[in-house]
């Protein structure tokens, strides 16, 4: 892969691959995307997902791109084959002849036969196997390691879109037991089964139940609004043609027109909802600037059609194209297709578009919505969806779920049984439509709108309030984040900055190093991605688990003991230089702060000092700005940190304690290897005193202390860390959420009472159980 391939591939796919878990709202629909986003950049045949199952033994083919579907849900031991051995082996397999390899078996499901490369690179939770993301090509391919180093970045990256994706589908799940419950009621309920007040259910003389796909969550009750569509074919059958310079010009003019409207409801959808939203409307751009598709349209009319049917021509073939397309997501472009049609057939009419003036709340109801009727709608007044046609993968599917407005799409029937009249109840989790419901199943959805209004509010309401304990304990609770898409997860998630930016990323997404500009325009992104809100970026960590493709690295026998983060930054001063030089041209752009990895002692951080203050001299030379005061914190996950942390505190302006690594070096117990997990124990009292001595220390220093491993994203544990005398946590963003609910629960007085016991106990296993019924008791 030539040089320039591989950065492009590994940034702009992991990228990609960040905005899908903002587009998708299952797992399914999450794999299906990835597998076909990385098959396509990889230029594989072939890549799938296979995820390990609960017993730790098991795969499970989960998505796939060219293998035969109907191997999708096909199991395999870990001790059996290829992928079994990626598994088993906790890292990367990589082979140019897989039939060949002593490990390989046939799968007769999969119609692999024809597949000779292998590539196969786990991905972990914690430090569990979670799965294993796999590239197979038909030809003898070499994978370089420029390619394995891209492809375990994506993969470490889906390992938490998996498991955000999977707490997203559990919640989703439970919405959907509870619709489905809350239909049996109302089904008994008219089918006077169940009376309310003795009553028999009164039934409305035209009302009707149908089923669709519940796309976007949530209920809405209301009165509606027919959407009619007119056919683009009426203006060609009615279409007089014009002398051929005269359609091509309206033709062109009217493209041009289709072009600026397109553009106005990109930024529109761009303000309202996200870019990756708005993205939408770049792809119709994108056609109407399309070389092939304009020259099909010119040549029909050269040929003596008229413009409206020369359009409709092409986009019909387009449409019809896309529908007997096998992948349902690109099916699901036809309705594109169709909006371009029917926008350029509008400016040809000299329509400027189809807008619905809402003058109330309504439930829109129409054979298909296509992405511009609902760009340009009144949001804020319409509160249901329900179609005739489309799915999941539509547009304006994804649009009506970013949007919040309760939809159900695939409602065969539905324009014969709603009029104007109609009432209507949109149930968006189960996927039910009552046309003209009666008095037993409004009633039944007024209530759990209520409860559902209630919990959105809860939501957004935690969201934007303090983390705060009962009894006025503030605690900050900052994100962990490695790529600038993780900027919006971020603030989806109420983030109060960034406790943790780790720079390996723009690292790991390149061919070679990167530049001291480019450094800095990625760090200046993510300061301006939090206006007057902390970021923490830690100089590289490499070494141990974490590799650069392009930087040679000695085979050690202990990496994780070996040339490891700040050990090799400090061996490699030009590489350290650089990037301090680049963090400081980017503080002028935000509230920054540099953080140290893997420090043992003082003596490092003077030496990093004593570098800081030359690069420092030299910038200011240069003329560049940057923060003066750039504030300077050290992380702590060595044993000899701990030692020392009196002397340490002294030295820097914060500290962060590094669980993931301290649990390791504490109980000298490697955290990716599967046999001595048992040993990896945050609950180690060990573990738990030395975060004890970190937090009086800083205390006793006046000096700020911050959590930022793994363990603080369990809501118990964070209570148990604050008792410990911790009030800053920095975590994965989707954990934000939980931890605050925990902390605006738990008072300080609770939470010091739970740190003093757990602090006075002598075992791992007794401070779990202990933890454990705490949690139950606080109801975390
Ligand atoms: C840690 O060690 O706890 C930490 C946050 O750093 P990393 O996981 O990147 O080593
Ligand atoms: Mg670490």
């Amino acid at each position: 892969m030539p040089e320039e391939a591989g950065e492009q591939l590994g940034l702009r796919t992991l990228e990609d691959i960040s905005a899908l878990i903002l587009q998708s709202h299952d797992l399914q629909e999450t794999l299906d995307n990835i597998v076909n986003l990385v098959a396509k950049r990889m230029s594989s045949d072939v890549c799938s997902i296979y995820l390990l199952e609960e017993d730790g033994e098991t795969l499970r083919l989960h998505a796939t791109r060219g293998l035969s579907r109907l191997s999708v849900g096909i199991t395999m031991k870990i001790s059996e084959g290829l992928t079994g051995l990626v598994v088993e082996q906790r890292g990367v397999v990589a082979t140019d002849n897989a039939p060949r390899h002593p490990r390989y078996k046939y799968f007769r499901k999969t119609k692999e036969e024809k597949v000779l490369s292998f590539l196969g690179v786990p991905f972990f939770e914690r430090d569990t196997p979670m799965g294993v993301l796999v590239i197979q090509n038909r030809e003898a391919r070499t994978f370089t390691p420029q390619e394995i180093s891209a492809v375990s970045t994506i993969a470490w990256q889906i390992s938490s879109i998996v498991s955000n994706a999977k707490l997203l589908d559990s919640v989703r799940k439970k919405e959907e037991e509870r619709a489905f419950f809350a239909a049996e009621v109302d089904r008994l309920k008219k089918s006077g089964v169940l009376k309310e007040g003795g009553r028999p259910a009164r039934k409305s003389p035209s009302s009707a139940a149908l089923t669709g796909i519940g796309i976007s969550p949530g209920f809405a009750l209301g009165k509606v609004s027919i959407l009619h569509h007119r056919g683009p074919t009426e203006e060609a059958v009615l279409e007089r043609v014009r002398p051929r310079a005269e359609e091509l010009n309206m033709f062109q003019q009217a493209l041009e027109k289709a072009r600026i409207h397109t553009i106005y409801m990109e930024k529109r959808m761009g303000e309202i909802l996200s870019e990756a939203d708005a993205a939408i409307f770049h792809s119709h751009l994108m056609i109407l600037e399309d070389r092939g598709f304009i020259a099909k349209i010119t040549a029909l009319i050269e040929d003596g059609l008229g413009a409206h049917r020369a359009v409709n021509q092409v986009v019909e073939a387009y449409v019809s194209a896309f529908a007997r397309m096998e992948d349902p997501y690109l099916r699901e472009r036809s309705a594109d297709m169709e909006d371009i049609g029917r926008r350029i057939c509008d400016a040809l009419n000299g329509h400027s578009s189809h807008r619905e003036r809402l003058r109330e709340e309504r439930i829109i109801v129409a054979r298909e919505l296509l992405p511009s009727d609902l760009a340009i709608m009144d949001h804020g007044k319409v509160i249901g969806i329900a179609t005739e046609k489309g799915n999941q993968n539509a547009h304006s599917a994804i649009m009506a779920r970013a949007l919040g407005i309760p939809a159900v799409f695939g409602v065969e029937g539905l324009l014969q049984q709603v009029g104007v009249r109609s009432e209507v109840v949109v149930d968006g989790n189960s996927g039910c439509v009552y046309v003209n419901p009666d008095h037993s199943v409004k009633q039944e959805y007024v209530r759990l709108q209520g409860e559902f209004d209630q919990k959105q509010r809860a939501l957004e309401e935690i969201r934007d309030l303090p983390a705060c304990t009962p009894d006025g304990c503030t605690v900050s609770l900052l994100a962990n984040i490695g790529l600038l898409s993780d900027i919006k997860v971020a603030h989806l998630h109420g983030a109060e900055g960034v406790g943790l930016y780790r720079t390996e990323f723009p690292f790991m997404t390149r061919s070679s190093l990167p530049t001291r500009q480019v450094q800095a325009s990625v760090y200046r992104k993510v300061l301006e991605g939090f206006p007057d809100l902390p970021v923490h970026i830690r100089t590289l960590d490499i070494g141990g688990d974490k590799g650069l493709s392009y930087f040679p690295h000695p085979k050690e026998d202990n990496p994780f003991l070996g040339w490891r983060s700040m050990r090799l930054s400090l061996d490699r001063e030009d590489i350290l230089r650089e990037q301090l030089a680049a963090i400081l041209i980017a503080s002028a752009s935000g509230k920054c702060h540099l953080m140290f990895p893997m420090i043992s002692g003082v003596d490092e951080v003077r030496r990093i000092k004593a570098i800081l203050s030359q690069v420092k001299d030299e910038l200011t030379r240069e003329g560049r700005s940057f923060d003066p005061e750039i504030g300077f914190g050290v992380m702590v996950e060595l044993p000899a940190a701990i030692l020392v942390i009196d002397m340490l505190v002294k030295e820097v302006d914060y500290v962060s304690i590094g669980t993931n690594d301290l649990i390791q070096y504490t109980l000298a117990c490697d955290r990716n290897n599967p046999r001595v997990k048992k040993w990896y124990d945050p609950y180690h009292p060990a573990v738990l005193h030395s975060i004890k001595k970190v937090a009086d220390a800083a205390a006793g220093a006046g000096k700020p202390a911050s959590l930022c491993g793994e363990m603080a994203g369990e809501p118990i544990n964070a209570v148990l860390l604050m008792g410990l005398g911790l009030r800053c946590f920095s975590l994965s963003a989707p954990n934000i959420p939980r931890v605050k609910e925990a902390v605006r629960r738990v008072s300080l007085q609770k939470a010091r009472e739970i740190g003093d016991r757990v602090l006075a106990m002598e075992s791992a296993q007794s401070i779990r159980e202990y933890l454990e019924a705490a949690q139950r008791e606080l109801g975390l």
